[in-house]
């Protein structure tokens, strides 16, 4: 499944990755805090991956 790794991530206004997850399996609080995978919901597709312009997300 998908990883956000905090130390990457950039606290985008807009997260791509968390638009592009058509299943909703990234949440995210407010624009502070880094997103976080559902591990419920994530089907492991790493299309979020692809569209995070920081490489914050990894396979885990
Ligand atoms: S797009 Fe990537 S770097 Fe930007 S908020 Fe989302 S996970 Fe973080
Ligand atoms: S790996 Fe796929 S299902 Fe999981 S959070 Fe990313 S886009 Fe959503």
């Amino acid at each position: 499944m998908a990883h956000v790794v905090e130390e990457r991530c950039h606290l985008c206004r807009r997260c791509l990755a968390q638009r592009v997850c058509r299943i909703r399996a990234i949440m995210r609080i407010d624009e502070d805090e880094t997103p976080v995978v559902d591990v419920h919901r994530c089907r492991g597709c790493l299309l979020c991956a692809t569209e995070c312009p920081y490489d914050a997300i990894v396979s885990v």
